[in-house]
């Protein structure tokens, strides 16, 4: 078959039997045989009696007898492969067998460029072209399971077309085995599983199978073969059961700090205890979420020193015990790192606990606890507990997996000497006890391992993936021997079954290019579905303070509230699928390092989009994408919905700035999607769900969907079942202030097809397609109209451009003798807008308008004679004029009526003359005039006629004197 590796010629060693003291045999006789079963074939290969070995001579035939046996199955592409040795040596045991060994390895394909190893070690490592980057090395070291370094039972070796070998075991008992991959020149390389058993074993019968397979495509296809088998395995259906509570999958952000931490001279750092409540409460409300507050240092001794002699703690109990309710107080949780496996030489106490610690053949590991030992794994316990009993909600159990299985031969301890499922069994009672007895103190604390292994899933609720230490590490012989990259590959068999953590970011003491660095480590964090933990450069320093300056707290704020608001059915609770195919820019980070000096980097090379895919329970699809490059990124994504047994979904795109309904996606789905720097971003895939549009208009008004409240500013999309009748519910009136106010007059609803509208505030949809729904309001503006007098109509609520009607029905009042109220205009802000008594009013603002009405008195002039005019109404303050008209009197000019006396006038009255009484009006007035006849004329003609008469006389008397002397 093309796409099988090329492989050197033979001969091949198909096994290594190890037994003591020698290996490498030639067997006397072989034979074989194949039986055909119903599903497939069975090859059985025996061998008997070998002869060779390093210390045994020559002629010397060993009793040793081997079974091997291949079962193919018809319709699989996993062949299943078991073996069996017995000796029958009295000097010789078999501890372990080494089988298969597939041997003389090259490359796939033309080279090795796209060649890939894929191996089971931390979360998963993964190395280009091992035919050319493998180093001749007799193994890779540590390559043992069940531990951190190998934790499942798999690995690959696949080019990205052409597919490649799977090889694998089905243990479900833990037995130790190496998963090897080494070479001993480079002109070939090797994959071996080797099968460790106790020593003093004169046979191995192995209990599994080692599966060797083919398969197609990349890690993520040998991960699923390997899913679909582990997810039947009882780690995983007891995985299922466990419960591990909300709070604990759910926090997304774990604020880590060290409180005593012990330097050469004295101490380097010293915290009080009581500043760790104040971090969580600054925390908790810059992020406005909950936080775990992982504190180091608190030991007797500070941190990592002299363990495990923790207690009581540094600052005493009741200190501690103030600094665990502070916290709570806050509203976060506290976790601490406490060990499962070491016991400094240093302690005094060390001399009684030895006993206890791991014996080789050789040597004692001193310090390094064998975890089979009852009293030890009770000390380790009663630690635990002490802590659960204060309070403390997640302890880490330290050092737990970070070891291999090692062959302990102590004559104390109650186990096999030599390797065994013995080691697995002993830290699974481990993590069993301690969690049951805890329980029964705090029903949610939760724990934690260093690392993980498939076996002890049930009993911890989260392991310590260290998923970036391939990075930090970068001079650590075992990631220099692979130049491997970590690749979630644990997380992608087993996250819907226990979650992880543990990207280390260095928030202190960065350089420009280090900060690039803890944004990608945070960034992988969430795209690997973990909660982010973020140390910051000072350790008492607040977070409230750093995220206005430090670009790596602003990040942290932002992926956090992504897993934490928007992701968490993926990202939680979700299962990881094979991420999407796509090209996206590289950009050049620089690693900081633990074993480099500060200012020394390592350059690497990193696809500016960092992206993962997920199944949540529903069925839907996510796809997460952050870009940690500085530039914005513009990216080409094609979605093949078979893939993900989907024939269409709605894809919607959310990120912390809100949704956004992409579109219907059928068969081959093209979108692009543009992520600018930080930006984080979920394109979710449902066909379960159907994106709606809500909004008022105008943005703000508030919104009842299925009871709970929400307030659209802007159009916001909701992600609602598919066929499930939703009550949508608009609030009647929107109060702006006393004067404005919106009010519901309608939905709009816009579907794919069609729209429609509904005048009630309550709607009740079915939802199939994706709708568009608009709550439309309309601006009211509130018209008072006041009056001091009777009734006005006009006040009210008016839409806003609309004409308000204002009217005074009765535009007169008599308030009193003599005295009334009239209507006199309408008025607002003291101007005058009209002085009818109906006013149209533009209400284009809120109004205030005044009817104002005058008083007005009765000015009432009677007379016994003659003519009057100026009686009547009378504003109050003006004048009112009086014209007295005299009677006439017929035939006699010489006589005539004049006013004779006015009764009800006043001083202040001008009477200026006999006919005008200019009156001020003040009150009601009622004047009477009186007339009476004036003889003076008569009098003046008699007067000048009488003149008249007299000096005609005198000039008369004159004449006669002047003609008399005249003659
Ligand atoms: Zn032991």
């Amino acid at each position: 078959m093309s796409f099988l590796p090329e492989f050197k010629k033979g001969p091949h060693v198909l096994f290594y039997i190890s037994p003591s003291g020698t290996h490498t045999f030639m067997a006397i006789d072989f034979s074989y045989k194949i039986m055909s079963t119903p599903g497939g074939k069975i090859l059985i290969m025996t061998w008997n009696g070998f002869r060779g070995g390093d210390n045994v001579p020559k002629e010397r035939l060993l009793d040793i007898h081997v079974k091997a046996s291949i079962t193919i199955l018809d319709n699989s592409p996993l062949t299943y492969w078991r073996i069996e040795a017995t000796s029958s040596e009295y000097d010789i045991d078999i501890n372990s067998i080494t089988f298969p060994i597939i041997s003389g390895l090259t490359y796939i394909g033309d080279n090795g460029e796209d060649d890939f190893l894929v191996y089971p070690s931390l979360t998963g490592l993964l190395m280009r072209n091992p035919w050319k980057n493998l180093p001749v090395q007799p193994g890779i070291p540590w390559q043992l399971y069940p531990s951190g370094w190998v934790s499942m039972q798999f690995m690959a070796f696949y080019n990205i077309h052409l597919g490649g070998l799977y090889l694998a075991t089905n243990d479900t008992e833990g037995n130790v085995k190496g998963f090897s991959v080494y070479r001993f020149s480079m002109n070939d390389w090797n994959m071996a599983v080797t099968h460790y058993q106790p020593y003093g074993e004169k046979s191995l019968n192995l209990t599994y199978s080692v599966i060797v397979g083919v398969f197609l495509g990349d890690w993520h296809v040998a991960a699923e073969i390997y899913k679909s088998w582990a997810e039947n395995q009882w780690w995983c259906v007891e995985a299922l059961k466990r419960s591990t509570p909300s709070w604990f999958l759910e926090t997304s952000a774990i604020h880590s700090t060290s409180l005593y931490t012990p330097g050469s001279e004295g101490w380097a750092s010293q915290i009080p205890f009581y500043t760790v409540p104040l971090l969580a409460e600054d925390s908790i409300k810059t992020l406005g979420m909950p936080v775990i507050m992982q504190v180091w240092g608190w030991e007797k001794h500070g941190t990592f020193t002299l363990i495990p002699d923790y207690f009581p703690p540094i600052e005493g109990w009741d200190a501690f015990d103030s600094m665990i309710y502070g916290v709570h107080r806050a509203g976060g949780k506290v976790s601490v790192f406490i060990s499962t496996n070491y016991f400094s030489p240093e302690l005094e106490a060390y001399k009684e606990m030895r006993k206890y610690a791991i014996k080789l053949k050789d040597r004692t590991l001193e310090g390094l606890m064998c975890p089979a030992s009852t009293e030890w794994r009770s000390y380790v316990k009663e630690i635990a507990l002490t802590l659960v009993r204060h309070g403390v909600d997640h302890v880490h159990l330290d050092g737990s997996l970070i070891d291999p299985p090692y062959p302990c031969v102590h004559e104390n301890h109650d186990h096999p000497k030599g390797y065994g499922k013995w080691w697995f069994e002993a830290f699974k009672e481990l993590f069993k006890e301690i969690r049951e007895e805890a329980k029964k103190i705090n029903p949610e604390v939760v724990f934690s391992s260093e690392e993980i292994c498939e076996l002890y899933i049930p009993f911890l609720d989260r392991f310590y993936s260290r998923g970036n230490v391939a990075e930090l590490y970068a001079t650590h012989w075992f990631w220099q021997i692979t130049g491997s990259e970590a690749i979630p590959l644990f997380q992608y068999v087993y996250h819907k079954y226990i979650s992880s953590w543990g990207h280390y970011v260095h928030g202190w003491s960065m350089s420009s290019s280090e900060i690039s660095y803890s944004i990608k480590a945070l960034a992988t964090s969430l795209v690997w579905g973990e909660p982010l933990e973020i140390r910051l450069p000072s350790l008492n320093e607040r977070m409230s303070k750093l995220i206005k300056i430090n670009p790596i707290v602003l990040f942290f704020k932002r992926a956090t509230t992504f897993r934490y608001k928007i992701a968490k059915d993926f990202l939680v609770y979700g299962e990881m699928i094979t991420p999407l195919n796509f090209t996206t820019p590289v950009i050049r980070i620089k690693n900081p390092s633990w074993h480099l000096s500060p200012t020394e980097l390592k350059e690497t090379v990193t696809p500016a989009i960092l992206h993962s895919a997920w199944k949540n329970s529903m069925g839907e699809i996510g796809f997460v994408f952050v870009n940690i490059g500085d530039e914005s990124v513009e990216i080409k994504l094609r979605i093949d919905l078979s893939k993900y047994n989907l024939t269409q979904a709605f894809v919607i795109e959310e990120r912390l700035g809100g949704a956004r309904f992409v579109g219907k996606a059928s068969n081959d789905f093209m979108t692009n999607i543009t992520l600018n720097p930080n930006d984080i971003i979920l394109l979710r895939l449902t066909e379960k769900r159907v994106p709606v549009y809500l909004s008022t208009q105008p943005g703000g008004m508030v919104l009842v969907v299925n009871k709970s409240s929400i307030s659209p500013l802007n159009p916001t999309l909701l992600i609602l079942e598919r066929n499930k009748f939703y009550e949508f519910q608009a609030q009647m009136i929107h109060n702006v202030d006393e004067s404005t106010r919106y009010k519901f007059e309608r939905w709009i609803i816009e579907g794919e097809r069609h729209g429609w509208e509904h005048i009630a505030a309550n709607l009740s949809l079915k939802l199939d397609s994706p709708i568009n729904l608009t709550a439309l309001y309309s601006k009211e503006f509130h018209v008072n109209v006041s009056t001091p007098y009777g009734s006005i109509n006009g006040t009210g609520w008016y839409k806003a451009g609309s004409l308000a009607s204002l009217t005074i029905p009765v535009p007169e009042f008599l308030v009193g003798n003599g005295t009334r109220v009239v209507f006199e205009g309408w008025y607002e802000d003291g101007n005058l807008l009209s002085n009818e008594t109906r006013l149209e009013l533009k209400v284009d603002s809120p109004k205030n308008v005044e009817a104002r009405w005058k008083k007005q008195y009765y000015i009432s002039v009677e007379t016994n004679i003659g003519q009057i005019s100026g009686a009547g109404w009378y504003d109050y303050g003006s004048v009112a004029a009086i014209r007295l008209i005299a009677p006439k009197i017929q035939g006699d000019p010489l006589v005539r009526y004049v006013i004779d006396r006015v009764e009800g006038i006043t001083k202040e009255d001008e009477f200026l003359n006999m006919s005008l009484i200019l009156l001020k009006v003040d009150r009601p007035r009622n004047l009477r005039v009186f007339w009476k006849i004036d003889y003076t004329g008569l009098f003046s003609l008699i007067s000048l006629i009488t003149l008249i008469t007299i000096l005609i006389t005198i000039a008369t008397i004159i004449a006669f004197r002047y003609s008399s002397r005249k003659n």
